[in-house]
């Protein structure tokens, strides 16, 4: 019989199919398998008008079969069929509309991209993947002619006319002979055959079935007999489908803890469902821990994708902005189909909507919990409040209006975190700043000078010891036109204006003794002045310009930053403290002590400040010194 050519465009996606460029070989099944539901759905349709075309409902099936001896799997429905010219036009011309990009040949796409591709719907010839010849039969609903589609590859196929009883189409693949790295007789074993319908089309609307076989006790006996059972392999009615009044805790928590091989049970559970100009339904869980590898470049965010049950991509990134990467779930929507490309799904609005829209469900189930469940609230924020915060920091604070509220920090108001507006709220009237300071540990901000300073005042610090913080309030500028205000840069709110003046007027008095001062240390600082925020303490760091202190520490450790990010730092004196007469003092009377006495009030101010010294033993001797 005369082979027949394949068009060219279904030859290249044949090609591709035959030389098994895809890592992903395995879906050739879901492929099979999508292609046999929709059959069903076309003969269920074409039987509403005409119902003798139809069956009863619950007879529509799929069947799978093994057959080890020859090497085949069978895919079988009782959907529409196909006529013989349907047989010739639907797979000998595979208009793949924009599936795959062919103005890049196979050669110009890197792995990776091929990998991508390959997670998508490949269609029916992605049973070339796996098999040398296919064998396609089929009888379509009311037609009494039924005919044999066959092909070894691309030198082409052969069509004729055949024997079939029932309508349907029965695909058979000859599986391929074992490579080296290529373990096609795995797909022989049932178990596998269960485990990728599990994994690919559990919830395809209409059974998929196969005899299996289990081995049994005999009755009244102690002997094990094999018998052959039909199974139904998938569970139809995804757990996101089925009502949400009807779905028990329990069930979502067996769901996830299963799908997302997690320990614990989620700490949030969301649903959406949205019908109009998209149709979806999302099912997300905010896990109740950090995965091990979430803060670090390993880890991969995103939500599975299903088109009407069928999975379609594991991880789609798209769905999910970064700052919310910790969300798992899914997203079903009968409006994506199967075959879209990468290309195609990056600039797929439906998804751009979905993508917006759950980003919106989820601040709004955060901020709920957040006001009516604090308990749980914090313990996702111990987990995932750094996310946040880089979430505020990142595209230049584009995210911060939705990130801004569920935001938590450590505070002097109480051993407990606080929320911004919460900050707020308990602002006196005269307090314009809303005051921060950072660093290592609470316990160590609570003992710095300034904080003191700020919180005799009256008023409140949120204490900083996350790298991110600083960074993150600096992008925020302000909350509720509050300015953030480091502590250690500027707290004049703390003095009334003749207390200003007086300051003002000694510095301005003392400028030569802050000049010898700052000789003394060189470029460690770039000026020495006197203070009135210090409470009883001597001297403290405070900074100028953008960068803190603490910005400069994570700044510095940041791998490829070439030149060292250098804080401005001002050495301030304690006006109402005794150092400040001593040190005018010994301006007039002994400078090489003055310079000594700078020296430690220096290294003393970076200590309390949680720095390091550069020069400890230096410093060491002179204290010792003044001591004897
Ligand atoms: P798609 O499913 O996206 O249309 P495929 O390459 O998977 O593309 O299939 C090509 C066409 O072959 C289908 O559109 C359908 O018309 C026909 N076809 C494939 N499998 C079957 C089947 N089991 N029953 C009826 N028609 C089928
Ligand atoms: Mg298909």
């Amino acid at each position: 019989m005369a082979k027949k050519q394949f068009k060219t465009e279904s030859k290249k996606i044949l090609d591709m199919m035959v030389n098994s460029i895809y890592t992903h070989k395995e879906i050739f099944l879901r492929e099979l398998i999508s292609n046999a539901s929709d059959a069903i759905d076309k003969r269920y349709f074409q039987a509403l008008t005409e119902p003798s075309l139809g069956l009863d409902k619950e007879d529509y099936e799929i069947r799978l079969a093994v057959d080890k001896e020859n090497r085949t799997i069978t895919v079988s429905d009782n959907g529409c069929g196909m006529t013989p010219d349907e047989l010739e036009k639907n797979l000998g011309t595979i208009a793949r509309s924009g599936s795959l990009d062919f103005k890049k040949t196979q050669s110009e796409l890197d792995q990776s991209e091929i990998d991508i591709i390959g997670q998508f719907g490949v269609g029916f010839y992605s049973a070339f993947m796996v098999s040398d010849h296919v064998t396609v039969i089929s009888k379509a609903a009311g037609s009494n002619e039924a005919a044999v589609w066959e092909s070894s590859g691309a030198d082409g196929y052969t069509i004729r006319t055949c024997e079939k009883e029932e309508p349907g189409t029965e695909v058979v693949l000859h599986l391929k002979e074992d490579a080296e790295g290529e373990d096609y007789s795995a797909f022989l074993d049932s178990w596998k055959i269960r485990e990728l319908v599990k994994k690919y089309s559990d919830y395809v609307r209409y059974p998929i079935r196969m005899l299996t076989e289990h081995s049994r006790k005999k009755e009244d006996s102690e002997e094990y007999e094999t018998v052959q059972e039909d199974e139904t392999l998938n569970s139809m009615i995804p757990i996101w489908k089925r009502d949400p009044s009807e779905v028990t805790e329990d069930e979502y928590a067996q769901f996830y803890t299963e799908k997302y091989y997690d320990y614990e049970k989620p700490l949030k559970v969301i649903r959406q469902k949205a019908e109009g100009t998209t149709d979806y339904t999302a099912l997300l869980f905010i896990p109740s821990h950090a995965p091990y590898d979430y803060y670090s470049r390993t880890y991969e965010k995103g939500l599975q994708l299903y088109s009407s049950g069928v999975m379609i991509m594991d991880k789609c990134k798209d769905l999910i902005p970064d700052h919310f990467s910790f969300v798992r779930g899914l997203v079903d929507s009968s409006d994506l189909s199967l075959n879209v490309s990468r290309e195609m799904l990056q600039e797929d609005r439906t998804l751009k909507i979905i993508s917006r829209a759950l980003e919106k469900k989820i601040a709004g189930e955060l901020d709920k919990m957040l006001k009516e469940d604090r308990e749980h609230y914090e313990q996702f924020y111990k987990a995932f409040g750094t996310q946040l915060k880089y979430g505020v920091y990142s595209d230049f604070g584009m995210h911060k209006d939705v990130l801004q509220d569920l935001l938590m920090f450590s505070s002097s108001f109480e051993n407990k975190l606080t929320t911004l507006s919460e900050y707020v709220s308990r602002m006196p009237e005269s307090q314009k700043k809303i005051y921060y300071a950072s660093g290592e540990t609470v316990d160590q901000l609570r003992m710095l000078p300034q904080v003191e300073a700020v919180v005799n005042h009256g008023y409140e610090v949120l204490f900083l010891t996350e790298d991110v913080d600083e960074f993150a309030l600096q992008i925020l500028r302000s909350y509720q036109d509050k300015e953030f205000a480091n502590v250690s840069e500027n707290s004049d709110e703390l003095s009334s204006d003749d207390e200003k003046k007086a300051l003002e007027e000694e510095n301005k008095n003392c400028e030569e003794l802050f000049r010898f001062m700052k000789d003394t240390l060189g470029d460690a600082v770039t000026q020495v002045r006197f203070t009135n925020n210090l409470g009883n303490h001597a001297a403290a760091l405070s900074n100028e310009g953008p960068v803190s202190m603490g910005m400069e520490k994570v700044l510095n450790r940041m791998p490829g930053m070439e030149e060292e990010v250098k804080a401005k730092l001002v050495l301030e004196l304690n006006l109402n403290h005794p150092i400040a007469n001593k040190v005018k003092e010994l301006f007039g009377s002994d400078q090489v002590r003055l310079a000594d006495y700078t020296k430690i009030l220096y290294a003393n101010a970076r200590l309390v400040s949680g720095l390091s010294l550069d020069n400890p033993s230096e410093i060491s001797d002179l204290v010792v010194s003044l001591m004897v």
